[in-house]
C-alpha cells in the first residue's frame, strides 16, 4: 500500500527493504545513510538481517576490502516480476534489471 502511495505521491525511489514475510522497513522519510547504497550485480557489500534484543537490523558487511571513494553496492535481490526496473550498475556480468 505505501509503494503504491510514494508513486501517487510523485516519490520515484523505493526505499523499502523486505526484512521477512510479514516485515518491511521503510527508510522513505527517515533513516540512514545506507538506504541511499546503490544495486549492483557485482557488489562488494552483502545486506543481511540480524536479530539484535529481539528487533530485526538490516546489517551491510562488506565482500572485500573497499577503498576509499569507492561505491558501496550490494545485490538488492528484488523479486522477479513482470514490470522491469533497468539496472544501471554497468559490470560486466550486470543481469539488465533489478528484478
Ligand atoms: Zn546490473
Amino acid at each position: 500500500m505505501r509503494e503504491k502511495r510514494y508513486v501517487q505521491e510523485g516519490i520515484g525511489s523505493s526505499y523499502l527493504f523486505r526484512v521477512d514475510h510479514d516485515t518491511i522497513i521503510d527508510a522513505t522519510k527517515c533513516g540512514n545513510l545506507a538506504r541511499f547504497i546503490n544495486h549492483c550485480c557485482t557488489p562488494n557489500c552483502y545486506a543481511k538481517v540480524i536479530t539484535i534484543e529481539a528487533q530485526k537490523k538490516i546489517v551491510i558487511y562488506s565482500k572485500q576490502p573497499i577503498g576509499v571513494n569507492e561505491e558501496i553496492t550490494y545485490d538488492y535481490k528484488f523479486p522477479i516480476e513482470d514490470t522491469k526496473i533497468p539496472c544501471l550498475c554497468r559490470t560486466e556480468s550486470c543481469r539488465g534489471t533489478l528484478n
